[in-house]
C-alpha cells in the first residue's frame, strides 16, 4: 500500500478528507436539522482511539488535508486532546476545523496551541435577531466573540460561511460582504443544499449564487472577480473594489464543481461517504470493531476511494434521504 496518492475512476486526486467528530450541536440551524433532532447513540460513534486510528490509516493511504467538522466539533469531549493527536499524525499537512463558533472565544486558543491550524465559522446574519432565527439557539455576540478570539489566537486566515435562506437572510448578503472591506477575511456565500427530512423546505427557500451576486452588486459595487472567476476549492472568489478581505460563492446546486472535488468524508460514526450528495458509504468502524487487520481496512478505503461517484443528481431531482447534513458535516 504505498499508493501516496489515490485516484479514482475519474483520475480525481482524492486527498482532503472531512472527518465529522459528532453529530450533536449546539445549534438548530433551520437549513440543517429539525429543531427536535434526535441523534444516534454515543456508543454507535467513533471513540476517540477509534477515530484515531481511522485518520491514521487514511494518511497512510495519502490523504493530507483534514477537516474536522460535524455536527458541532467543538461540542466533543475531549476535543483539545483529539486535535492534538490528529495534529501529531504523520502524513497530517493541513488541519482546520469549520464550526458555528459559540464555543471559540473560550477554545481558539487551546485548539490552536494544540495543532489546529485555520477555522471557518458560520455566521449567516449580523443582524442578531435574524441570526437567533436561522439558528433558533444561537447568540450572535458569542459568535462575534468566537471570530475575534480566532484571529488572535492566529487560526488565519479566517474564513467565514454563510448559508442563504430566502425570507431569512438573503438581504444579509450585502452587510455580510461589508465585511471584507475592514478585515481579510473571506466571506463566503453558500446555496443551500437539500437533504433528507428538510429537503422540501431547501429546495423552496434556495437563493442562487448569481441573486447574491447581483444584491451585493447592485448595493455596494460591482464585483471583480479573482483568478479569473478560478475555483478556490468549491469556492468561486470574487472582491469588491479596495477591500482587505474576498468573497467566496459555493454554488453547489446552480454550479457544481463536481469534476474537481477532491473530497471524501468521515462520518461520526465511521463511514466513508464519497460524496456529500450521493447516499453511497462504506462501514470502515464496524470491521475496525470486530478486528480487521490494517490491510483488509485500507482495501475498504481504496476501494471506496475507486467507486467516488461521478457527482451528485441534484439536477435530476436525485436527494440524499439517509443522513441529514449534521451527519456528514457539509
Ligand atoms: N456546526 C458547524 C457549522 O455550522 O459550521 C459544522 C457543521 S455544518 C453541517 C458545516 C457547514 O454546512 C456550515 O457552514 C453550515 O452552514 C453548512 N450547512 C448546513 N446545512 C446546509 C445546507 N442544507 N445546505 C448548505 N450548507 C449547509
Ligand atoms: Fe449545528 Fe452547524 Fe447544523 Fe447549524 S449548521 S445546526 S451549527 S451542525
Amino acid at each position: 500500500y504505498n499508493c501516496s496518492m489515490p485516484l479514482d475512476r475519474l483520475s480525481r486526486n482524492i486527498h482532503y478528507l472531512r472527518v465529522s467528530l459528532t453529530d450533536r450541536c449546539n445549534l438548530r440551524c433551520v437549513y440543517c436539522m429539525p429543531e427536535d433532532q434526535t441523534f444516534r447513540p454515543k456508543p454507535e460513534l467513533m471513540q476517540d482511539e477509534e477515530l484515531l486510528t481511522l485518520i491514521r490509516l487514511c494518511a497512510e493511504m495519502g490523504f493530507d488535508k483534514f477537516r474536522l467538522t460535524g455536527g458541532e466539533p467543538t461540542v466533543r469531549a475531549n476535543i483539545v486532546d483529539l486535535v492534538r493527536g490528529i495534529a501529531q499524525t504523520q502524513g497530517v499537512r493541513s488541519l482546520s476545523m469549520t464550526t458555528n463558533g459559540i464555543l471559540l472565544n473560550r477554545l481558539a486558543k487551546p485548539l490552536a496551541e494544540a495543532g489546529l491550524q485555520r477555522v471557518n465559522i458560520s455566521i449567516d446574519s449580523l443582524d442578531a435577531q435574524k441570526f437567533k432565527r436561522l439558528t433558533r439557539w444561537g447568540s450572535f455576540e458569542d459568535v462575534w466573540e468566537g471570530i475575534k478570539a480566532s484571529e488572535e489566537a492566529g487560526l488565519t486566515p479566517i474564513k467565514l460561511n454563510a448559508v442563504v435562506v430566502r425570507g431569512y437572510n438573503e438581504e444579509d448578503v450585502v452587510d455580510l460582504a461589508r465585511l471584507t472591506l475592514d478585515h481579510a477575511w473571506q466571506m463566503r456565500f453558500i446555496e443551500m443544499m437539500p437533504f433528507g427530512d428538510v429537503s422540501e423546505f431547501q429546495t423552496t427557500q434556495i437563493v442562487s449564487a448569481e441573486e447574491m451576486r447581483k444584491r451585493i452588486s447592485e448595493a455596494i459595487a460591482p464585483l471583480e472577480s479573482v483568478d479569473g472567476g478560478k475555483l478556490d476549492g468549491e469556492a468561486r472568489l470574487y472582491r469588491l473594489p479596495d477591500s482587505k478581505g474576498d468573497l467566496g460563492f459555493i454554488s453547489s446546486v446552480t454550479e457544481p464543481f463536481c469534476a474537481s472535488c477532491t473530497r471524501a468524508r468521515l462520518t461520526a460514526d465511521g463511514r466513508l461517504r464519497m460524496c456529500l450528495l450521493r447516499e453511497y458509504e462504506l462501514d470502515l468502524l464496524t470491521p475496525l470493531r470486530q478486528g480487521a487487520s490494517t490491510d483488509d481496512l485500507k482495501n475498504i478505503i481504496s476501494t471506496a476511494v475507486w467507486n467516488k461517484p461521478w457527482g451528485h443528481g441534484l439536477a435530476h431531482n436525485m436527494i440524499p434521504m439517509n443522513r441529514v447534513m449534521s451527519e456528514i458535516g457539509g
